[in-house]
């Protein structure tokens, strides 16, 4: 069992996805995190992610590993654990850029597609281009979609310190990183025309996590 979470950011898609495999015991991807950590390591190497030539030069560099226990994911670059540092506002504002080269797409997808292939049992992979691109047989396709007030305030509600009274800046920042992950050429934020798309502007994570668990029982 397959299943694809595609979306843009805030509109549930992690807590989503993690909450849909542990109820059906399946395993856990998260493919942001994969995109997070190579950005990561991009700036922690003094490579200049605006640079798409130097950015596909050193994209078969890192080693990533994620861990696909749905009640403890994790991912590591190079060994050491990296869980923390791909969520800073650094990384945040870097990785669309560094996701947009032909060159780490190849290289994450292939990993993804290894991940989801070795998932005895099955799997829950969560991203934007899972369902069009990464594993276009996936059982069900899911295309999570949320009003930008919405998503900005759970984004926002995520965030800690100051960031998190700022949701206009928040919201901003959603709407020039979907921009440029729906504008891409490589792969874009796109539904799948097979996917179910589920708008959760009003909707709790329970209510959107049995909605997916009753499609993948139909
Ligand atoms: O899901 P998250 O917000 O952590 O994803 C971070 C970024 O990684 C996205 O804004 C996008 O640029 C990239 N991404 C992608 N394809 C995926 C998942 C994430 O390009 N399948």
């Amino acid at each position: 069992m397959i299943v694809a979470i595609d979306g843009p950011s805030g509109t549930g898609k992690s807590s989503t996805s993690k909450s849909v495999a542990a109820a059906l015991g399946l395993s856990y991807l998260d493919t942001g995190a994969q995109y997070r950590a190579i950005t990561w390591w991009m700036l922690s190497n003094g490579v200049p992610v605006d640079d798409q030539a130097a950015v596909a030069a050193a994209a078969g560099k890192p080693v990533i590993v994620s861990g696909t226990d749905p009640a403890a994911p994790t991912i590591a670059v190079d060994g050491a654990d990296a869980s923390v540092p791909i969520r800073t506002e650094e990384v945040t504002a870097a990785v669309s850029a560094v996701s947009a080269v032909p060159e780490v797409r190849t290289r994450i997808t292939a990993l993804q597609r290894s991940i989801a292939a070795e998932a005895a049992g099955g799997i829950v992979v969560e991203g934007r281009d899972i369902g069009t691109t990464v594993l276009p047989d996936a059982d069900l396709k899911i295309f999570l979609t949320a009003s930008p007030e919405a998503r900005a305030a759970r984004r926002s509600g995520e965030l800690k310190g100051k960031e998190a009274t700022d949701v206009s800046a928040t919201r901003e920042a959603l709407i020039k990183r979907d921009a440029a992950d729906s504008g891409r050429k490589t792969s874009p934020l796109k539904k799948a025309d097979d996917a179910v798309e589920v708008d959760t502007t009003e909707l709790t994570l329970e209510q959107v996590v049995e909605c997916v668990v009753t499609l993948v029982d139909e």
